[in-house]
């Protein structure tokens, strides 16, 4: 029996797993493929990702930094609104390589994880969580005294325990061209219904076009549009789920979820790499497998923390939705230098936005 069987090694299962197994748990980790593939994510972060990582890592996986992000209510020659900040304000990283690191990690902290196994079915017992598992050497079944779903938007632990569904799914898709680009601005287009397309420089890596919006929306015909108007041959397409929550729930008797299959994201920009990971450790810190009612505690946890966030990111994320005059007339007034964590919409008014708001004010 362990005490904690992980459904998932992305960020949010592989820092789950290095937490508890940090605390002395026993820690089997399931991944149904290969850790870190297929890729599906910009991998844009704030610099807080470096608190996540062990050494070695930045060398490892940093491709480009960031200042800030030109808005344009149009295509690629449309007036941008630059938005900045006077020190870096994220990150560009290797995405595939910061799965497989945090999932050593989490390893090297004693946890047992495994790729290609694949979780098929779920039982809570009262005393106990059965999992069936497809992997190499055929079907076995391990019990747990908790477990931890950390399978992703469309989480199979989610479905399997009637645990709520987020509000929205956004499809997102990506795909890259061979420029190389050290530039310190993203671009971002008002273009898709109700969210965004982009362009990410990353340094040598190349450049990044992408583009989310909700299902039965034209998701590629508004991308090719992207590409069409940047005169651009684009590679390797893929694509993703973007969970935006959060649900009303994501514990129950003996199991909870963490990272997108949580809906633990930003509703401004889909962004969860951090939530996900922020979330698990509010998990790892308040819950004692021997104990199903510190799930409470995890659930107040997160809430606690992160709520509050995406309460003001379903805000911000309206602007998307605004009449184009509108749109144009706001982001003339706000653009410039800005305070703002890019995490956190509520450093929207903290004193250092605060500040250079004002600084912006003065002859
Ligand atoms: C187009 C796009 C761009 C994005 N860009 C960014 C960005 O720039 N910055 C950012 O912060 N976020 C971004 N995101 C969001 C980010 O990718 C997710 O928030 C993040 O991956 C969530 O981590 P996770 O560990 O919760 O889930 P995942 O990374 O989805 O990991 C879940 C894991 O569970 C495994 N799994 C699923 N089912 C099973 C099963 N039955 N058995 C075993 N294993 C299973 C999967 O194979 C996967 O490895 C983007 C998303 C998309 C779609």
């Amino acid at each position: 029996m362990y005490d904690f069987v992980v459904v998932g090694v992305g960020p949010a299962g592989a820092r789950f797993s290095r937490r508890a197994a940090e605390q002395g748990y026993d820690v089997l980790a399931l991944e149904k493929g290969t850790v870190g593939t297929p890729l599906a994510c910009s991998g844009h972060v704030s610099t807080d990702i470096w608190a996540f990582t062990g050494e070695g890592a930045r060398e490892e996986l940093f491709q480009n930094e960031i200042y800030g992000a030109r808005f344009h209510v149009g295509g690629p020659h449309s007036t941008a609104y630059p938005f900045y900040k006077d020190d870096v304000a994220s990150n560009v990283i290797d995405r595939v390589g910061l799965d497989r690191h945090l999932a050593d990690l989490a390893r090297e902290a004693g946890a047992d994880v495994r790729e290609a196994h694949t979780v098929t079915a779920v039982t809570e017992h009262d005393d106990h969580i059965a999992v069936v598992v497809n992997g190499p050497d055929g079907v076995l079944e391990v019990e747990g005294k908790m477990l931890a779903g950390c399978d992703g938007p469309r989480s199979r632990v989610r479905e399997a325990l009637s645990l709520p569904e987020p509000d929205e799914l956004l499809h997102g898709v990506l795909a890259f061209s061979d420029e190389v680009d050290h530039e310190n601005f993203v671009d971002v287009h008002l273009t898709a219904p109700t969210f965004f397309a982009w362009r990410i420089p990353r340094g040598e890596a190349g450049v990044e076009y992408g583009l989310a919006a909700p299902p039965g929306v034209q998701v590629t015909k508004h991308f090719e549009e992207l590409i069409d108007g940047y005169e651009i041959d684009v590679a390797h397409r893929c694509s993703g789920a973007i969970p935006i929550g959060p649900p009303s729930r994501v514990t129950s008797r003996r199991a909870f979820l963490i990272g997108d299959a949580a809906a633990q994201t930003k509703p401004f920009t889909g962004g969860g790499i951090l939530y996900g990971m922020t979330a698990a450790d509010h998990a790892a810190r308040e819950i004692n497998p021997d104990r199903p009612a510190t799930l409470a505690a995890y659930e107040r946890a997160w809430r606690d923390d992160l709520e509050r966030e995406q309460s003001l990111g379903h805000i911000l994320r309206r602007a998307y939705s605004l009449p184009e005059p509108v749109q144009r007339i706001g982001l003339n007034a706000l653009s410039g230098e800005i305070g703002v964590h890019m995490d956190r919409p509520t450093s929207l008014v903290s004193p250092s936005h605060l500040k250079t708001m004002l600084s912006r004010l003065r002859p």
